[in-house]
């Protein structure tokens, strides 16, 4: 079984498209949880480093749980890699678009985190929108060229910081048009495609709820 922990919003960037917008998580929830599961655990934001991820990731290890991380690479050094199996980073584009998606010169962060965590398996996930869907070739090599293992493609939804950019939808048409490409062209990569983050199939523990984080 695979678990989610979306630790929060709180994120050292500002991405035109972010859909996050989940309270924190609790810490004692989350350790109390961890202690339920089995299988993976994945922790995710907002950005997990600037979270106890470190401190998670030992609990989960002494569990015995496999584990991943997904980060946008840019505080990477203080993640401890000893205690991570998987490690995710963004690719959105080509230099260009990513940049212009998130932040100039995050492309290149991206290429020196991948680089830091080499020697771990490295995954990828994609928010396809209006600006990038046409690029999934130039995507696809990025993922390739840094020896990801899997691909994550995630349809845009305008929530979070995303409801003030609406002009990057796509329709469900467009986005399994691409979702098809992507699987033709990496026949190498596992690909996967999430229509809905708010729907994913795991297990997933989010904070939507101000009561929620104190009550839980
Ligand atoms: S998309 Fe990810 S990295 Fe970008 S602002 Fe949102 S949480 Fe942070």
């Amino acid at each position: 079984m695979i678990a989610v922990f979306i630790l929060g919003s709180k994120c050292n960037m500002n991405c035109k498209f972010c859909m996050s917008e989940e309270n924190d998580l609790n810490k004692d929830f989350i350790e109390k949880k961890l202690k339920e599961l089995k299988g993976m655990v994945v922790f995710t934001g907002g950005e997990p480093l600037l979270y106890d991820v470190n401190e998670y990731l030992s609990i989960a290890k002494d569990l015995g749980l496999k584990t991943k991380v997904q980060t946008n690479g840019k505080l990477i050094h203080e993640l401890n890699l000893d205690l991570v199996d998987v490690v995710n980073l963004p690719v959105d584009g080509c230099k260009k678009t990513h940049d212009w998606l998130r932040e100039k010169g995050h492309f290149k962060t991206v290429m020196r985190a991948a680089k830091f965590a080499s020697e771990k398996e490295l995954s990828v996930t994609t928010v396809l929108t209006s600006v990038n869907l046409n690029e999934i070739e130039e995507i696809y090599d990025v993922v390739n060229s840094i020896g990801a293992s899997s691909w994550k493609l995630f349809k845009f939804k305008p929530k979070g910081r995303g409801r003030e950019h609406r002009e990057l939808s796509i329709s469900e048409e467009e986005f399994s048009k691409a979702v098809k490409k992507a699987k033709n062209i990496a026949e190498n990569l596992k690909v996967y495609a999430v229509r809905d983050p708010d729907k994913m199939s795991a297990l997933v523990f989010r904070n939507t709820n101000k009561k929620f984080q104190n009550h839980q």
